[in-house]
């Protein structure tokens, strides 16, 4: 059996992550810390433990069995399970993952986040989709967290799927380096490359890192001629302007090959149950969800540029606005 790498989640039947159904594979770990992750369960490459409130009953069992006093004693359930309260149960600092606390919650209010799998189990779990592929076009996406971040481990599933028959989609904001993205595309169909924002300073202040080698790496793949959407989640006061979506088409259509399509993702705020649950302040979460109709205007731009271009990324979406502008 092949190494073992953390998944977060296999999920069935995505339907935005590639044309058809697809079975979107989460790796945990991610160069990137952009503030406004929906996965930031998938950011770090450890495991995480997620502490529900909500379940809890404040029994005080996981205290009792925590070699490092890294849990808070119980507090009355009626405060704690506010968010406001601020209570967190894990004092995360002092806590290495000895999983003692988990075992011993009767309630379901502690879990743990990143299961450890071999590329075999992965596709065994894959394999079980494969009936909804074949009508659909469908097929395996792989995600994260950041694929090419473990590019060796990558590589094997991507090229044991291939061999199997299974399509296959590479989702990455493409932070690597060249040879790691070179040898994936390989065995993949098409690569669904996450662009956050092309002006450097936004970009690092935003993720945390600078955009050249995402840019170069953009530029580079697309003169390979593999099939390539651009998905952009748009963001408020991020990259949410209409200056930057002419500016961002622009750079695309002067790409030295070409971009098959371009997605754009509306900004959602659904995440913020697990950002409380990994005991993690999250900025954003008052920010208000994007009504994916008002990224129809923006779409237009990248049509007017001669892009298939759609908001939300449907692997089924409609004719009509697939259709390129003529
Ligand atoms: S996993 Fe962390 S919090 Fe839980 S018992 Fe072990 S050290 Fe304590
Ligand atoms: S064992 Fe579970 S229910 Fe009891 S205090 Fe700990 S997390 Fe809460």
């Amino acid at each position: 059996m092949s190494k073992q790498i953390l998944i977060t989640e296999i999920q069935r039947f995505a339907v935005n992550d590639g044309p058809g159904f697809r079975t979107n594979v989460f790796l945990k770990g991610c160069p990137l810390q952009c503030r406004w992750c929906h996965n930031p369960e998938t950011m770090g490459e450890l495991p995480d433990i997620y502490w529900k409130r909500r379940l809890c009953v404040q029994c005080g069992e996981c205290m009792d069995v925590c070699p490092n006093s890294a849990i808070n004693p119980p507090t009355p359930p009626d405060v704690t399970r506010m968010p406001e309260s601020g209570y967190q149960k894990i004092i995360r600092a002092r806590c290495d993952l000895c999983m003692n606390c988990i075992k011993a919650c009767q309630y379901g209010a502690l879990s743990i986040v990143g299961k450890p799998m071999s590329t075999e189990e992965i596709l065994e779990e894959v394999e079980k989709d494969r009936p909804f592929y074949n009508n659909s076009g469908g097929g395996m996406t792989l995600s994260g967290g950041e694929p090419t971040a473990h590019a060796d481990f990558s590589i094997e599933l991507l090229s044991l799927a291939k061999q199997k028959g299974i399509h296959t989609c590479l989702d990455t904001n493409g932070f690597c380096s060249w040879t790691a993205i070179q040898q994936m595309i390989e065995h993949v169909d098409i690569v669904l490359f996450d662009l956050k924002h092309i002006d450097a300073a936004n970009h690092q202040k935003k993720t945390g890192v600078s955009n050249i080698m995402i840019l170069k790496n953009l530029s580079r793949l697309s003169e390979t001629g593999k099939e390539i959407w651009v998905r952009i989640p748009v963001i408020p006061g991020f990259n949410d302007t209409i200056d930057f979506h002419i500016r961002t088409a622009e750079f695309l259509s002067n790409l030295p090959g070409t971009v098959s399509r371009v997605d754009l993702l509306a900004y959602h705020n659904w995440c913020q149950d697990k950002y409380d649950w990994l005991g993690m302040d999250w900025n954003m979460k008052e920010v208000e969800a994007t009504e994916p109709s008002f990224l129809e205007i923006p779409a237009d731009i990248y049509r007017e540029k001669g892009f298939t271009a759609t908001v939300g990324g449907s692997g089924f979406e409609s004719p009509e606005k697939m259709v390129k502008s003529q």
